[in-house]
């Protein structure tokens, strides 16, 4: 089983958003929250650690809507990565860099990945019949046809899957085809047309191998990754459209034809990290060790629809390359759903639907503190999670509010009034002050277990736990009454709370980084940034105690509680689908 102590590095990939549309709630859940927590704690401790992102630009549907909008599918993807990027900034996701399939660096690594598979014997070509639109004069790869579900009738399938019943079929099956682009509707004929495909099967021995070096990883993963493994086909990597990144071959029947996006997108993590080594000026081999020295540490932060091209696909393709690293874990979330206050029921969140809430949108409601706080302690993590705006509120306020920061709050008030703005000096111990500050490693140690091993919920419960004991602390010695009779008493009191604030202030960093570096300022304590060369260790400093007599800035309130009244208008207008 690996443990993160024995690498030199690690490297974390969130699952590449497609350029297509907003990122919303249910994706940060998924896969950036997490990994951005797992990273910020990795760089507190000082660990070399490279966080690595980006939008994913190719494929049908940007070409569908560039059609549909009469533009250029550039523009559709200049438009959502921008916003995409913005929305991850102003939730603190912390890339290093956040790249883009669609820059020319990614041409020549995609078509490197695909040359040195061909060479190696794992690629080869079949025909496929493909609808085709004599009207246009083209193949219509699936989204451009529509037509009715051959298993359940569904008027508006997709020429290879139907969205109603989840069925998947061949394009023949489709009944009533009909090209579905604007200005043609016509019916389709089918034709023949020559597709390159990866020969997965040939890595069956070798991911199964793979898998099975890794029961650390979540039973959900490692079982869809099982599934896939017993029962691979060839996959057809290329595609009938003119967006996406040219096939590298001397041949005529490549005219026309594209790399398909699953192939190229997870390729992306690779030309990201050089990109990023280009322009961090570490030169143009800085990506390398990263990739492959056996020193690094690959983990993959994904949603459960994402499992099957990052537990097996691209580990495929990666040993077709023969001398790349494969990933140590791939942490793959369930679903958040949204809770329908009208009809009481969870449902999936959706397009049609209108049901999603966007993270611009949220962003503008409150800040990202409150839906960090809320997505990490209802993370999806071992079974779906629903979003409800009742517990979205009872959380943050009974817990983050209510416990961390009262006591934080009510702690610093006391210290900076009754001595002097400067932590106080620390008398005899009793029993209780010596369970607390016995508390406080174990606690820190804790939750840096549970981060360690992917349970963010965990180590969310473990944060709150150590706000929860403080409190308890706090009115069993009631500083308020033996702040009149009790000076030293007191100032014993405070001196340990300082040490439990100052302990919350590095442990909630990673989840909550816009309070803490607030809490920061207030302790007048420097919160080391880390990053890909390492740093010092800030995160295990929160064992070491703040000594008496260190100065204290003035206290303030760190997470203001939410108003009913705000709530229930808002879940007002996301029932109305205003949350986009
Ligand atoms: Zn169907």
């Amino acid at each position: 089983m690996a443990d993160s102590k024995s690498f030199e590095r690690t490297l974390v990939t969130s699952a590449l958003p497609y350029a297509n549309g907003h990122i919303h709630l249910g994706h940060i859940a998924g896969a950036y929250l997490p990994a951005d927590v797992y990273v910020r704690f990795k760089r507190l401790r000082g660990e070399r650690v490279l966080y690595v992102g980006g939008s994913d630009e190719h494929g049908v549907p940007i070409t569908l809507t560039a059609l549909k909008e009469g533009i250029d599918p550039q523009e559709v993807v200049d438009r959502y990565h921008t916003a995409n990027a913005d929305s991850f900034a102003r939730l603190g996701i912390s890339y290093d860099i956040y790249g883009r399939t669609s820059w020319p660096l990614h041409v020549d690594t995609t078509q490197t990945f695909f040359k040195t598979l061909d060479a190696g014997g794992y690629i080869h070509q079949e025909s496929m019949e493909l609808w085709y639109s004599e009207q246009s004069e083209r193949f219509l790869p699936d989204r451009y046809v529509k037509g009715v579900c051959p298993k359940c009738g569904y008027e508006d399938a997709n020429a290879d899957e139907c969205e109603n019943c989840g069925a998947q079929y061949t394009p023949r099956d489709l009944v009533s085809p009909r090209a579905a682009i604007p200005g043609d509707s016509s019916t389709p004929v089918l034709r023949d047309s020559r597709h390159w495909f990866l020969d997965l099967p040939k890595f069956t021995d070798r991911l199964r191998t793979w898998l099975e070096s890794h029961p650390e990883w979540r039973a959900n993963v490692r079982g869809i990754a099982k599934g896939w493994i017993d029962d691979l086909k060839s996959r057809c990597i290329t595609r009938d459209t003119d967006w996406g990144v040219p096939i590298p071959v001397d041949d005529p029947g490549a005219a026309g034809k594209r790399i398909y996006v699953w192939f190229d997108a997870p390729i992306g993590y690779v030309t990201n990290t050089r990109q990023w080594g280009i322009d961090a000026g570490k030169g143009e081999d800085a990506w390398l060790p990263w990739w492959k020295d056996a020193g690094t540490r690959l983990i993959h932060f994904i949603g459960k629809d994402n499992v099957p091209f990052h537990a097996v696909i691209f580990p495929a393709m990666l040993m077709g390359q023969g001398d790349y690293i494969l990933a140590d874990n791939v942490p793959g979330n369930e679903y958040l759903n949204i809770f329908n206050r009208q009809t009481g029921k969870s449902e999936k969140g959706s397009k049609s639907r209108g049901n999603m809430i966007s993270v611009r949108w949220a962003l503008d409601q409150f800040p990202a503190d409150v839906w960090r706080y809320y997505l990490c302690a209802n993370a999806p993590e071992s079974k779906d999670a629903d979003f409800d705006w009742d517990d979205f509120m009872h959380r943050y306020n009974g817990e983050l509010c209510d416990v961390v920061g009262n006591f934080i709050h009510r702690s610093l008030t006391m210290t900076v009034k009754n001595f002097d703005g400067a932590v106080p000096p620390q008398g005899p111990l009793d029993a209780d002050d010596e369970a607390l500050l016995a508390a406080i490693p174990a606690q820190v140690d804790a939750i840096a277990e549970s981060i360690e091993e992917f349970r963010f919920r965990q180590a969310c419960e473990r944060f709150i736990d150590l706000g929860r004991k403080a409190n308890v602390y706090f009115d069993t010695k009631q500083p308020w009454v033996t702040r009149k009779t009790d000076m030293e008493r007191t100032g014993t009191t405070l001196h340990l709370c300082c040490q439990v604030v100052h302990a919350l202030c590095r442990t909630m960093a990673p989840f909550l980084p816009e309070g803490a570096a607030k809490l920061a300022d207030i302790l007048n304590i420097a919160l080391p940034q880390g990053g890909p060369d390492g740093g010092e260790d800030g995160w295990n400093a929160a064992k070491v105690s703040l000594p008496a007599g260190h100065a204290l800035n003035a206290p303030a309130v760190l997470f203001p509680k939410i108003d009913p009244d705000r709530i229930a208008e808002l879940a007002e207008l996301h029932q109305q689908g205003g949350a986009n």
